[in-house]
């Protein structure tokens, strides 16, 4: 075996997070030993499932532990466990690299936030392993996989590189040591050779891990300088005192296991930052359990802050499984619906096997059912929050409601319980969202429906012709401006017995019935104009007709009852979908003074050649007033051009 050490660079991402561990930007150093112990139960709870799953895999699982060693003198703090370990290979990938979709971008909004804010952003992406480098000028890593022969020796004192060699006589797992900051020293309450200090954090932080967490109490001082107690009295003079044994430092409860009363908020919080890799509170915890012929328990958080990648494609969930308290899997997409996907946490199943897998999970029914449950508990624990704590709803929403619209689309059975915790952006309120139930309670007397408007910013639909006639008549609308607005709008049927409408799509149904009479004369007087404008807009519009939704612009475009919206087919083209276009409807007011005008010339003299260009321009006008692109800019602007030298 070749015993070169290598000397490897970090990867750029890595070195940028790395200076801002050395530089430390985080004020709890304390929670680097969470990290670590951490990353050790994952280690355990690795090697244990591997020796389920792999009969040939010839290891001692018997006695699987965390164990915490200080040297006071070295002032070094080494956390070592019996787990699975790291091959050189997995070394170099999982130590020097950061494999974390989001990685690029938190990094740029690092540079740009002020130092007490970065706080704030790296707790949320979380750096694990790298903390380390808070607390140690150096750190040695000693790992060997489980099931290789030798192991491998890393080292970094976290500037540019690391250097990585093969070691013979490693014992299997990983033990990281951390050569102590001398600065620490002086600190008691912060000085991590000191074997209180440890003990302490290990209780605030990481009570719960199933593994035993264990440190070897300090050599008794000899004999002749201890207290003297009546045993100490009776014994031999000089006598050596006993070797200390290793001592268990946590209780190893699982929490979830536990009835609520028993464990405090701050157990709850930190399990919380166990499971999630977050460094804050989390907004809600969500507890669940049955008993009977499926026994499972769970529990499940909400965090406060959306994660990085929570919209980017492998974005992944943040349940755990555990079968009778033993580890299974992360991420365990069964349990819970992608739109889910930010709901962290922990399900514990008494009857499952322990070599489950991912597949078999999908078709469980068991899981199922308690996936059904799952989901039915986080949106009634939802809706509760909105209308016990509305600020903490209004965090909730604001931060996932985007991910929580998604589920309108794909889960059918609780599409209802999903409306009721919406809100959205409505002419109501400039600043505050509204529910569909306080929308419905405002709705006035003779109103049927409610009234929405997709686009892409609430000013854009504000200005948009649309909304004369509802806001004439004082009704309120919904402004939906989510990109995925577009796409579920068009699945979802009503609300509380009310259909959702687009004031922009099919007829508005607005009027009384004596404007209803007027407005079958009216078709009929501009049945001319109305049919030579079709024609001669023909190609960009498969219909003109009279509005009933305009009071003071001269036309709008609608879209036809079941045709896709503009937004959608860019949304759709921007995808690289190949989209036909679809003709929309032109809608004439026909109070207006440009539209009596035009009926007028046409009638008068129909061969006339500006008549064309003025129904393009009103074709045009209407496009540009809905915030819309203009097919041929250019032309338009030659022909308003040529009109206003006419005027001057
Ligand atoms: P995270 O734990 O968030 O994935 P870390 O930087 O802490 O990030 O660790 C990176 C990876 O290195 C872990 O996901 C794990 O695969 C591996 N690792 C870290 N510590 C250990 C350990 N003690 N034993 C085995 N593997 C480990």
């Amino acid at each position: 075996m070749s015993t070169a050490t290598e000397t490897i660079e970090f990867q750029a991402e890595s070195r940028q997070l790395l200076q801002l561990m050395i530089h430390s930007i985080y004020s709890n150093k304390d929670i680097f030993l969470r990290e670590l112990i951490s990353n050790a139960s994952d280690a355990l709870d690795k090697l244990r499932l591997e020796s389920y799953q792999d009969k040939n895999l010839d290891v001692d699982t018997s006695d699987l532990h965390i164990e915490l060693v200080i040297d006071k003198e070295n002032r070094t703090l080494t956390v070592a466990d019996n787990g699975i370990g790291m091959s050189r290979d997995e070394v170099v990938d999982l130590i020097g690299t950061i494999a974390k979709s989001g990685t690029a971008d938190l990094l740029a909004k690092l540079k740009e936030t002020d130092p007490a804010a970065s706080q704030e952003l790296i707790g949320q992406f979380g750096v694990g392993f790298y903390s380390s480098f808070m607390v140690a000028d150096t750190v040695t890593l000693v790992t060997r996989k489980a099931g290789d022969a030798a192991g491998v020796r890393w080292e970094s004192t976290g500037e540019g590189s690391y250097t990585i060699e093969p070691v013979d006589d490693a014992p299997q797992g990983s033990a990281v040591t951390l050569h102590l900051k001398a600065e620490d020293a002086e600190d008691s309450l912060h000085d991590y050779a000191n074997p209180a200090t440890v003990r302490r954090i290990v209780k605030k932080y990481s009570d719960f891990i199933t593994w035993p967490i264990r440190m070897t109490p300090e050599k008794a001082p000899a004999a002749e300088e201890a207290p003297a107690t009546e045993e100490g009295a009776a014994a031999e003079e000089g006598a050596e005192p006993a070797e200390p044994q290793p001592e268990t430092v946590n209780s190893m409860k699982a929490l979830w296991a536990r009835a609520q009363r028993d464990v405090t908020t701050e157990e709850y919080n930190e399990f919380y930052r166990h499971v999630s890799h977050d460094w804050q509170e989390p907004l809600e915890t969500i507890r669940l359990a049955a008993e009977g012929t499926f026994e499972y328990q769970a529990l499940l958080f909400l965090p406060q802050v959306a994660p990085m990648d929570l919209y980017m494609r492998d974005s992944r969930r943040g349940v755990q499984l555990y079968v009778r308290r033993v580890f299974i899997m992360d991420d365990c997409e069964a349990l819970v619906p992608e739109y889910l996907r930010f709901v962290k946490g922990v399900v514990d199943a008494a009857d499952l096997s322990l070599n489950v897998s991912r597949e078999i999970l999908q078709q469980d029914r068991q899981i199922s059912a308690i996936r059904r449950r799952l989901v039915k508990k986080v949106l009634s624990t939802v809706r509760t929050m909105m209308t016990e704590e509305p600020e903490k709803y209004t965090t909730f929403w604001d931060q996932f409601g985007r991910a929580v619209k998604e589920g309108l689309l794909s889960d059918h059975d609780n599409q209802d319980a999903i409306l009721e915790i919406c809100s959205f952006a409505s002419t109501h309120d400039a600043e505050k969202p509204t529910t569909l139930a306080q929308y419905v309670e405002r709705m006035k007397e003779g109103q049927e429906h409610v009234y929405y408007m997709t686009g892409d910013s609430r000013s854009s639909i504000e200005a948009s012709p649309h909304m004369e006639a509802l806001r004439d008549r004082g009704y309120e609308v919904l402004l939906l401006v989510d990109p995925i607005d577009e796409v579920w709008v068009d699945q979802v049927p009503g609300f509380d017995g009310k259909e959702l409408r687009s004031i922009a799509k099919g007829q508005v149904d607005l009027e009384t019935e004596e404007q209803k009479e007027r407005a079958g004369e009216q078709r009929e007087e501009f049945a001319g104009l109305l049919d030579w404008m079709g024609t001669a807009l023909t190609d960009d519009v498969k219909e003109v007709r009279l509005s009933s939704r305009l009071t003071t612009s001269a036309a709008c475009l609608v879209n036809d009852e079941n045709d896709m919206s503009p937004t959608l087919e860019k949304m759709y083209r921007a995808m690289g979908q190949e989209m036909p276009t679809v003709k929309r409807i032109l809608e004439l007011n026909p109070s207006h003074p440009l539209v009596t005008g035009l009926k007028a010339k046409q009638e008068a003299s129909p061969e006339d050649s500006g008549l064309g260009e003025t129904a393009e321009l009103l074709y045009g006008m209407a496009l540009l007033a809905e915030g819309g692109e203009l097919s041929d800019p250019s032309r338009f602007v030659s022909l308003l051009a040529g009109r206003l030298e006419r005027t001057l």
